[in-house]
C-alpha cells in the first residue's frame, strides 16, 4: 500500500547507560543515521536532563528523527520519520542499534498517509513546496541547537552550547566534563552539575574571598578545601599580605581540566604561595594541627559524593579547632530557595558550634546557579564584625585588581537579607 511517508517507533533494550547520558554522542549518533539513511539534514535540538536524559530531534529534509532515552534502564525510545522513496529508514535503525551498543531493539513500521485515503487538492503551497525541493544542497542552512540542562523534579536552568565537549574525564570521584556555551563561555560541570562558566564565576569567586579578607585584622594564611577550579585560589592570592593558602582538592582531574581548558580561572595554580594537596579535605582537617588558619574556605560541590562528609558537624567542629582566635570559616550554603532544607541545616550547625551570634549570612547572585540566588555563610571564632572594614583600602584594591562584582557598597549590602531568607535562618529547628 502506498503512503506519504513511513514511521518506524522503535525500542532499544539494554543499551550502555554512559551512552544514553551523553548527549554530544546521542546528537552525533542521531545525525550520522539519518545522513547513513541518505537524508538532508535541516537542524538538530537536543538537551540533556541532570542527572539523567537526554531528548533531541534532528530535523531532516524528508521529515524528522526524535528520541528520549532513559540511561538508568538502558532504554531509548526512538522514532523514524520519512518522506519519499530515498531514503531507507531501516538503514538509521541497525545504524543506532550498534551506536548505544543495545543488546536489542524492537520496530514497528506503520505507514502514514494512505495515499488511497487521501485527496489531492490543487493549492498554491504545493508549488511553493516543489520550489523548495529543487534548492540546492548548499542553500540549506543547517543549524545546530544543543542544549545541557541542570533539573531537578520542578526547575531547569539550560544553557545552549557548541555540541563539542573540550574535555571529559570519569575520575574515582565524579564526571568532570568542560562545554563550550554560546553565552556563558566554557562551562565546568561535575556529575552533570554546573560548577562554573567563564563569564560569571567571578561573582562566586569574589564573595567567597574578598568578604573575610577585608573584614580579618591580619589574614597570614588561608585553607581552601575543594576549589579545583583555582577561582578561590586566584582571589585570595590577589592579596599580597597572605603568606600562604593551602589548597585541598579530593579530584586531580577537575585541577587537570581547570589548567587545560578554563586558563583565567586556574591562572594562580602555579602560585608560588600556593600548596596544593590532592587529598580528601576531611582527612586533611582532621589531621591538621590546631590554630593552624586564619580564614578557612569550604568551596566544595553540593553534599553528595565526595562532598557530602563536607555538611557534616564533625567536619565543622574540626575547622573551627583548626582556626586560629580571630579565625574566620566560610562556606558556600547554597541557594536558600532551592536547597531550604540544607540551607538552614547548615547554619543552624554552625551556630552550635561557633555561637549564636558569631555566624552572619551574605548573598550574591550568580546566573547559572540555581534560582540566580546564591548564599555564603560567615563564621568567626573571635570578636569580627563582618560589616567593619576600610573602605577606602577596598576601593582602591577593586581598582588595582579590575574587580567585576566586589567593591565597599556590595560588601555592606550581601548581609541585607530579604524577609524570607531572614525568617528561614530564625526557624526553630529542633525536631526537623
Ligand atoms: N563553585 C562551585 C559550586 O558550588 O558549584 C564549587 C566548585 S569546586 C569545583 C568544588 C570542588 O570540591 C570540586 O572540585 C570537588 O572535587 C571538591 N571536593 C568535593 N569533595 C571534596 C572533599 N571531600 N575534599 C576536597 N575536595 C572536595
Amino acid at each position: 500500500m502506498s503512503a506519504l511517508g513511513r514511521h518506524i517507533l522503535v525500542e532499544y533494550y539494554n543499551c550502555k547507560a554512559d551512552l544514553l547520558n551523553d548527549v554530544v554522542h546521542i546528537e552525533k549518533s542521531m545525525e550520522q543515521a539519518a545522513t547513513e539513511a541518505g537524508a538532508t539534514l535541516i537542524n538538530s535540538t537536543f538537551h540533556h536532563f541532570s542527572p539523567y536524559g537526554v531528548s533531541g530531534v534532528v530535523v531532516i529534509q524528508e521529515s524528522h528523527l526524535a528520541i528520549h532515552t532513559w540511561p538508568e534502564y538502558g532504554f531509548a525510545a526512538v522514532d523514524l520519520f520519512t518522506c519519499g522513496d530515498t531514503v531507507d529508514p531501516w538503514v538509521s535503525y541497525q545504524f543506532l542499534e550498534k551506536a548505544f551498543e543495545a543488546s536489542h531493539g524492537s520496530a514497528m513500521e506503520m505507514r502514514r498517509g494512505h495515499m488511497d485515503l487521501l485527496n489531492k487538492q490543487e493549492i498554491t503551497a504545493n508549488l511553493k513546496r516543489d520550489n523548495i525541493h529543487e534548492q540546492t544542497l548548499a542553500e540549506i542552512k543547517r543549524s545546530r541547537d544543543i542544549w545541557f540542562t541542570e533539573r531537578d523534579e520542578n526547575i531547569a536552568l539550560s544553557l545552549k552550547h557548541t555540541g563539542e565537549r573540550l574535555f571529559q574525564e570519569q575520575s574515582p570521584y565524579q564526571k568532570v566534563e568542560v562545554f563550550d556555551t554560546h553565552a556563558y563561555g566554557r562551562l565546568l560541570t561535575l556529575d552533570g552539575m554546573i560548577m562554573c562558566t567563564e563569564k560569571d564565576e567571578y561573582v562566586y569567586h569574589e564573595m567567597i574571598t574578598h568578604i573575610p579578607m577585608f573584614t580579618h585584622p591580619n589574614p597570614k594564611r588561608a585553607l581552601i578545601i575543594g576549589g579545583g577550579d583555582g577561582g578561590t585560589a586566584r582571589e585570595l592570592l590577589r592579596h599580597e599580605s597572605l603568606e600562604e593558602v593551602v589548597m585541598v582538592e579530593i579530584d586531580e582531574k577537575v585541577v587537570d581540566a581547570s589548567k587545560k581548558f578554563l586558563p583565567t580561572i586556574s591562572s594562580a595554580l602555579n602560585h608560588a604561595k600556593l600548596t596544593l594537596k590532592i587529598e580528601d579535605g576531611i582527612k586533611y582537617v582532621n589531621e591538621c594541627q590546631d590554630d593552624a588558619f586564619d580564614i578557612v574556605i569550604v568551596d566544595s560541590t553540593d553534599p553528595v559524593g565526595p562532598s557530602e562528609g563536607l555538611f557534616t558537624k564533625d567536619f565543622y567542629t574540626h575547622v573551627h579547632r583548626i582556626l586560629k582566635d580571630e579565625g574566620v570559616m566560610i562556606t558556600q550554603s547554597e541557594s536558600p530557595r532551592f536547597n531550604t532544607k540544607v540551607f538552614q541545616e547548615i547554619f543552624s550547625c554552625y551556630k552550635e558550634i561557633f555561637g549564636q551570634n558569631q555566624v552572619h549570612c551574605y548573598l550574591a547572585y550568580i546566573p547559572t546557579y540555581p534560582t540566580g540566588m546564591w548564599s555564603f555563610s560567615y563564621s568567626v571564632k573571635g570578636q569580627i564584625n563582618p560589616l567593619k572594614f576600610d573602605s577606602g583600602r577596598v576601593q582602591e584594591f577593586v581598582k588595582t585588581n579590575n574587580l567585576q562584582y566586589y567593591n565597599a557598597s556590595i560588601h555592606q549590602a550581601a548581609f541585607a537579607l530579604p524577609n524570607f531568607v531572614a525568617h528561614l535562618l530564625e526557624e526553630d529547628l529542633v525536631g526537623v
